[in-house]
């Protein structure tokens, strides 16, 4: 269970940092322990594959972290790239291939793709018993029913961070900025199904943001513009949990580049109770999300 021993103290106030690289140790922890179990027991590991379509770099990164992440565990892995020119017929055999073969429980294909291939029809295509992301359909409908299949991993993740640092959410006012198939719409249906929250959900077409951000006791914005939130869009004491991470390039930066949140963190976080940083908040837990799938994709299988 996540200590919430990282307070900052503030003139105004006592913010806990949430910290998602912790939890996420804790959920690798708990995985590393359960994979031993099923060596013992002469079981089958679990075996992610991962699609890579083109170079581009920060694609590359992210697909690192879940190589890193499976080696981490112990899962067996295998990393499928192709040329950002390949066909999206020829993609989607690729994807029958994975679908059928017996050893590769759960597999991801790494957005985004090329212009000319279509990200719904790759991801209907994957397997949903197989789709460790919880992109299809299926999985994103599970979310409503009594038994939810494989979550969509970063909302998923979400609630994993909001239930280990002990933050109720039934009955309060949740407010999701972003309505992403990705992130924001599958989270806010996680909040009231999951959660019993009230939520609102904001969007590109909200007028007066601020007026519904001020009445969040839990805001979680995803959206992707770095500063969008604002202390004074922020209501004293409120949970605040910042998905957004843009790439900001600047010669001030190490490397050259900064990843950056949607809330503006130095002004907001005095004025909150608990707040995710970026990076080091929401993203690791995608991949603990991502492992927690493939394993209970392995364990579904094999029941
Ligand atoms: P997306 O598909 O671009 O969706 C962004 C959402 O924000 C859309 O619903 C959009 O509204 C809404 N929006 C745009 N401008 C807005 C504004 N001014 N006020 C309120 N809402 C606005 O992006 P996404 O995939 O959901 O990702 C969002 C952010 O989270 C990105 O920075 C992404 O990199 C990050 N992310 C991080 C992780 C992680 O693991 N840490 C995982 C996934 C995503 P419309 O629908 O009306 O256009």
């Amino acid at each position: 269970m996540a200590n919430p021993d990282r307070s900052k103290m503030t003139e105004t106030t006592t913010y806990t940092l949430i910290d998602g690289r912790k939890v996420a140790t804790e959920i690798k922890e708990e995985i590393i322990q359960r994979v031993n179990e099923i060596k013992r027991e002469g079981g089958k590991i679990p075996h992610l594959a991962i699609i890579l379509v083109g170079d581009d770099g920060a694609s590359q990164t992210y697909v690192d972290h879940k190589v890193k992440a499976c080696k981490e565990v112990g899962f067996h892995y295998t990393m499928m790239r192709f040329a950002d020119t390949i066909s999206e017929d020829k993609l989607l055999k690729h994807i029958d291939q994975v679908n059928k073969d017996p050893d590769v429980d759960g597999f991801i294909v790494q957005l985004p793709l090329p212009p000319h291939i279509s990200v719904e029809k790759i991801t209907e295509h994957i397997k949903p018993d197989k789709d460790v992301d919880g992109f299809t359909n299926r999985n994103f409908g599970s979310i409503v029913s009594k038994n939810p299949l494989l979550l969509p991993a970063t909302p998923y993740g979400i609630m994993e961070l909001l239930k280990r640092y002990h933050v109720q959410t039934e009955s309060k006012n949740c407010v999701v900025v972003g309505a992403s198939r990705l992130v924001g719409a599958p989270l806010s249906m996680m909040l009231v199904e999951h959660g019993r929250a009230t939520v609102t959900v904001c969007h590109k077409y909200t007028k007066s943001l601020a007026d519904f951000t001020k009445q969040a006791d839990i805001l979680i914005v995803a959206v992707g513009k770095p500063g969008l939130i604002t202390a004074d869009m922020v209501k004293e004491g409120a949970v605040v949990i910042d998905v957004g991470t843009t790439r900001v390039e600047g010669p001030q930066y190490k490397n050259g580049y900064a990843i950056k949140g949607d809330v503006d963190f130095k002004n907001v976080a005095p004025k909150c109770s608990m707040i995710t940083p970026v990076p080091g908040g929401v993203g690791p837990m995608t991949i603990a999300s991502l492992l927690l799938n493939t394993l209970r994709a392995t364990e579904l299988r094999n029941a």
